[in-house]
Formats: structure tokens, sequence, C-alpha cells
């Protein structure tokens, strides 16, 4: 079964899309909890972080640069959050690998 995101990558779901490249896209979480709620998401389908393999260290560190551009790009370049949730006990609900990029006010202490 696809994940919600392969879905959305695949145009197969609506999404509000601030960024795409070979790589990855960026869209707005459906729920966001701060003024910049982004997730960032790779377009291979890695389910965690814990599960990327030494091959993917170069896709992992374009996300970290694009993951600058991107809210530098929304206007938060000098003041924004990445966050990653590793597992469901981390509070992970959709397990394709993706960044949070979180900036401006938050509505609450947690992203969910
Ligand atoms: P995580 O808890 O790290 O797995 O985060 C999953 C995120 O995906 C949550 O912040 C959700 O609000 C967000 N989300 C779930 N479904 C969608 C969707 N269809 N479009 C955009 N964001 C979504």
């Amino acid at each position: 079964m696809p994940t919600i995101f392969e879905r959305i990558i695949a145009r197969e779901l609506p999404a509000t899309f601030v960024y795409e490249d070979d790589l990855c896209v960026a869209f707005q979480d459906l729920h966001p909890v701060a003024d910049m709620h982004l997730l960032l998401v790779p377009k291979k389908a890695i389910p965690r972080l814990v599960d990327a393999k030494p091959e993917d260290q170069a896709l992992l560190g374009h996300l970290l640069v694009k993951a600058g551009e991107i809210a530098a790009a929304q206007g938060y370049g000098e003041a924004f959050q990445v966050r990653i949730h590793n597992g469901a006990g981390a509070g992970q609900t959709v397990f394709h690998l993706h960044l949070h990029l979180l900036g401006g006010q938050q509505k609450r202490a947690e992203t969910h």
C-alpha cells in the first residue's frame, strides 16, 4: 500500500506544493502547527530515518540543504526548525521519511 505521501507525490491526492525537484517535494502540512509548517519529503520511499542506508547519504544531505533554501524562500531563513519523527513512539504517523520545517509562531508545543 502506498503511503499518503507517495500518493501526494504522484498527484493522486491534493497538496499545496511549494517546491519540487528530481529528489524531493515540499508541501504545506494539512494541520499546520506554526506559521510556516511544511513537509519536505524525498521521492524515494524510505519509511523512517533509521531505515536510511549508506547509499541514501547524498539524498539526506540534499534534503537538509533544500530545507534551508526553502525556509529562506518562505521568509524564515534566520529562524526555523527542522524536525523528524522516527517511529510511532516518537509521534511518526506517516511512514515515509519527511522533515517538518517550522517557522514563526508555533500554535502548540508539539506537532501533534
Ligand atoms: P509525522 O507525525 O511526523 O508522521 O507527521 C505527519 C504529518 O503529515 C502531520 O503533521 C500531518 O498533519 C501531515 N499530513 C497528514 N496527511 C496529510 C496530507 N494529506 N497533506 C498534508 N499533510 C498531511
